[in-house]
């Protein structure tokens, strides 16, 4: 498990955005290069129109699980082309556009993760604080029901701490926004991002769809003068995002779903109970037209 307290030490510079300081993580020139220090990468495998696969790879032993492999042959693909050997498959939620890849004809060998058995070829049913390994990353699941009941986020760390952390969030947490309630409440969005506000502010999340400058049109009409949003916005013109990652420390600054006290979002909301905030902030985005 990936001390904490390591990153916490380091300073926090006025700019956040993970990639802007100096950092063994480096994903910018190619979605396949390689970190040379590094024991655990993740590549980004972008399949369909806007949705993210994942493979998250540990460098010593070339073994790496596919995360939400809908397109297989492309996700194999990038496996082939980065050397390594797919021995799971990790699903955030049931969603075919998700789970969709998941036929065991794909992955003989590897066991199907999931949080229910609404996920195609589930093999390994996975509840919260549950941990397993790929290779020498540990992986930790983190129940976040709301989205769908299912919905699982996996935070995974390497025991060589060369990497900061990430959060596999699915369609949980995004760049500046959350997935719909379709199965759920805002209490339940509450929580789960709460719960993902507790891991280290380091952790880069990977998300699952492209979604951020919807996301940052929509965060600017409630929370117009946040200058971490407009830090975002800049990263988005200058190319950066969506080629880097931000980190959760980042979404705690401008992720309007995650700053349900603040004044802004109370005043866009008409304030209240966070759970009442969360509902009245997603049926604003909802019915956001940009
Ligand atoms: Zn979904």
């Amino acid at each position: 498990m990936l001390s904490t307290g390591h990153f916490a030490r380091l300073p926090r510079p006025k700019s956040s955005f993970l990639l802007l300081r100096p950092t063994p993580y480096r994903a910018r020139a190619s979605p396949f290069s390689s970190t040379a220090a590094g024991r655990m990468k993740v590549v980004p495998v972008p399949v369909r129109d806007d949705n993210y696969a994942y493979l998250l790879i540990d460098d010593k032993s070339n073994k790496a699980a596919a995360i939400d492999p809908y397109d297989v042959r492309k996700v194999k693909a990038a496996a082939d082309s980065a050397g390594v050997e797919i021995v799971a498959a990790i699903t955030t939620h049931h969603h075919f556009d998700h789970s969709g890849g998941n036929q065991a004809a794909a992955f003989p060998h590897a066991p199907i993760y999931g949080g229910s058995e609404k996920v195609k070829a589930l093999s390994k049913l996975v509840k919260d604080k549950d941990g397993f390994n790929v290779g020498n990353i540990h992986v930790r699941c983190l129940a976040t029901p709301c989205h769908t009941q299912d919905s699982i986020c996996y935070y995974v760390t390497d025991d060589a701490a060369n990497h900061p952390g990430g959060v596999f969030t699915g369609d949980t947490l995004f760049i500046a926004g959350c997935g719909r309630f379709f199965e759920g409440i805002g209490s339940e969005m509450h929580a789960a991002l709460t719960y993902l506000g507790t891991l280290p502010n380091e952790t880069i999340v990977y998300d699952g769809h492209e979604y951020t400058k919807g996301n940052v049109a929509f965060a600017k009409s409630v929370d117009p003068a946040n200058r971490a949003l407009a830090r975002l916005e800049k990263l988005i013109k200058d190319g950066i995002i969506p080629n880097e990652r931000t980190t959760i420390g980042d979404e705690k600054e401008w992720n309007p779903f995650m700053r349900l006290d603040s004044a802004p979002i109370q005043k866009a909301t008409g304030g209240g109970e966070s759970s009442a905030v969360m509902d009245a902030l997603r049926t604003l985005k909802n019915n956001y037209k940009g």
